[in-house]
């Protein structure tokens, strides 16, 4: 029978996409999601996955789950995401971020499974010192989120010499866009993200985007940030899991698409693509975010053989598009 991947978070954003890819390459999946912010209707419509509701940090059902099948890997993207919210509330985020996921990897240890692939992000890199940014930039998060999510990492390099457990981290981008087909996509409450804000406008259900800062040292003075098309993540996140079943060792791992748009850039795109007039108010700076980030993603290409599909903004803004006029239109 097809080899079996446990899947926390797969009701989410990116796991969900992630679900899907691993579906169409022959695994099969159980998902695990705590269903608060998670789609059980995505999932029940377009994926294959069983869906078992719970939390990372309920170890019981975790033994549960590992006895009952036989999973060869376990991809982990449940985790609390806003950064906002991890400095008034950081106690949630080490909990469930970072407890949950020691929880999860000591019943993986319990159960004698060894491959794992971790979602981490670009914002463990802090302020960056140089762009595009290597693997091996100093790590300085500002944040709790951030924090919590470089403590893993830090678990995961102790738990390979002790252990033997091998995973492939993943640090994010600007996760970005939806499946070509229109199956799932962003859909976040509340939602902070760039993108979905600009279609949310362009769709009536909001008035204006707020542009946050104009006069940073980019090209006309906005963020410059690097996004890249959540089915690029999800294939990434196949041929991460093949390399550690091939007998891979533990990675560290950017995942951009290597080209930066400012926010300007982003709204022009998306009255192009929408036809709507999008109107835009010039804010002041938002606390915490970088002039510029760019990952460069020579280690996905080199080691995983991995290229992005989707690396034009025109096309991840139209997949973005056509989710939400299905979805909230
Ligand atoms: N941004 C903005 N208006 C918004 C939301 C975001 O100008 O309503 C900017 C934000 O300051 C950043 C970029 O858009 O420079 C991307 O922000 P997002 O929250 O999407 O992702 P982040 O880079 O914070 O992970």
């Amino acid at each position: 029978s097809a080899p079996s991947i446990l899947v926390t978070g797969g009701a989410g954003y990116i796991g969900s996409h992630a679900v899907l890819a691993l579906e169409q390459a022959g695994y099969q999946v159980v998902i695990l999601d705590s269903l608060e912010y998670g789609h059980q209707d995505l999932v029940e419509q377009h994926l294959n996955a069983t869906l078992i509701k719970g939390n990372t940090t309920d170890r019981d059902l975790l033994d549960q789950l590992f006895t009952q099948y036989d999973f060869v890997a376990v991809m982990h993207f449940a985790a609390y995401i806003a950064v906002g919210e991890s400095v008034t509330a950081p106690a949630d985020y080490y909990r469930n971020n970072v407890y949950g996921t020691l929880n999860l990897l000591q019943a993986m240890q319990v159960a004698g499974i060894k491959q794992f692939v971790f979602s981490s992000t670009c914002a463990i890199y802090g302020p960056p010192k140089t762009v595009p940014i290597p693997e091996d930039h100093p790590k300085n998060p500002i944040s709790p989120y951030a924090s919590s999510k470089l403590m893993v990492e830090m678990m995961l390099k102790d738990f390979q010499k002790a252990y033997g457990l091998q995973s492939v981290c993943f640090r994010y981008f600007n996760a970005a866009g939806a499946d070509p087909q229109g199956r799932l996509g962003e859909d976040h409450n509340p939602e902070t993200h760039l993108i979905p804000l600009v279609l949310q406008t362009a769709l009536g259900t909001r008035d204006h985007i707020s542009i946050y800062g104009t006069d940073y040292t980019t090209r006309d003075g906005t963020c410059i940030r690097d996004y890249i098309h959540v089915a690029d993540l999800a294939d990434a996140h196949v041929k991460g899991v093949q390399y550690l079943i091939d007998g891979g060792e533990t990675a560290f791992i950017n995942l951009g698409n290597g080209n930066g748009f400012t926010v300007k850039e982003v709204i022009e795109t998306a009255r192009k693509v929408t036809g709507h007039p999008i109107p835009a108010l010039e804010c002041g700076r938002r606390p915490g975010d970088p002039p510029s980030l760019i990952g460069s993603s020579e280690h996905a290409r080199q080691r995983l053989k991995w290229t992005p599909q989707y690396a034009d903004l025109e096309t991840i803004i139209s997949h973005a598009w056509q989710w939400h006029q299905k979805r909230h239109g």
